[in-house]
């Protein structure tokens, strides 16, 4: 039997959002997995210093600013990426914001901020990679989704729907790409300590509460992920497609 492995050595490797929290780590681990890392966000300064932290690992990474929902920034940065490496062979699609409001709050605007970067943005991003991996027969996506996407929670109108529609697209992309040895997977977080949920968890109440949600019994770390993501984005799962892996101590098992 031939061992496949865990090794992602001349693998070309894109995270949106990689600037800091999941999106950071998740780099980080791909990176210690020997990829060749382009961070993206729209903070350059933030960027920037991810990429120097990830170079004192010694692990090489660039960044370049994109907009996920800005269609000629996302395929310009694809196409640069091409340019500069050769090829885009791991997309983790990652970029997203939340604005939590009882029902009867939601703007408008909210819901159509919270749905373009959520959803557009992995639609976006997830479209100009395809595009790439078809020309070269192979490429992993894996979508950041949360358990909103499978379970419903107070306060979370716009962003439940973003990430049920994030699944959604997991399952078609991963039916239409896999004749091009692409996988398509997502993983769904529970409430992972990140830049993102710092506030939402500074409430010893609430984080009680999230706590006792899971089996686990404590809040995600973005080590947490380590495995998943290094899991989706190397050989090792490469049967598996259109997956959804919840990442979230136990909490949607109950
Ligand atoms: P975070 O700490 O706020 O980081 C978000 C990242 O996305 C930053 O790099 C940010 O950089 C970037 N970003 C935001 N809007 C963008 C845009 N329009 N274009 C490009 N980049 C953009 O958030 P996080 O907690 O790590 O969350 C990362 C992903 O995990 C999100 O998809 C989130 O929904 C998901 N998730 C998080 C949790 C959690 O508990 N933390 C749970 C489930 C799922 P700039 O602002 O500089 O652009």
């Amino acid at each position: 039997m031939n061992i496949p492995s865990f090794h992602l050595n001349g693998k070309v490797a894109l995270v949106t959002g990689g600037s800091k929290g999941i999106g950071y780590g998740m780099a980080h681990a791909l990176g210690h997995y020997g990829a060749t890392l382009v961070i993206s966000s729209r903070g350059r300064e933030e960027g920037e210093y991810a990429v120097s932290q990830l170079k004192k690992e010694k692990i090489e990474a660039s960044y370049l600013p994109c907009d996920v929902t800005k269609k000629d920034q996302v395929e310009a940065l694809v196409g640069q990426i091409v340019e500069q490496h050769g090829s885009l062979d791991i997309l983790v699609n990652n970029a997203g914001m939340n604005i939590r409001k009882p029902l009867p709050e939601v703007e408008e605007s909210d819901w159509d901020t919270v749905l373009d970067v959520n959803l557009k943005g992995i639609f976006l991003a997830g479209q100009a990679a395809a595009k790439q991996m078809i020309k070269q027969k192979y490429g992993k996506i894996i979508n950041i989704s949360s358990i909103l996407g499978s379970v419903g929670m107070p306060f979370q109108t716009s962003y439940a729907a973003s990430k049920g529609g994030i699944n959604q697209l997991t399952k078609v992309w991963a039916d239409e790409l896999a004749p091009y040895n692409i996988t398509v997977n997502a993983i769904g977080p529970g409430y992972i300590s990140t830049p993102m949920t710092k506030e939402w968890l500074s409430d010893p109440e609430r984080s009680e509460k999230i706590i006792n949600s899971t089996m686990i019994k404590r809040i995600g770390e973005t080590s947490d992920l380590v495995g998943p993501v290094v899991f989706f984005a190397s050989d090792t799962s490469k049967y598996v497609t259109g997956q959804v892996l919840n990442v979230d101590g136990g909490w949607t098992a109950r």
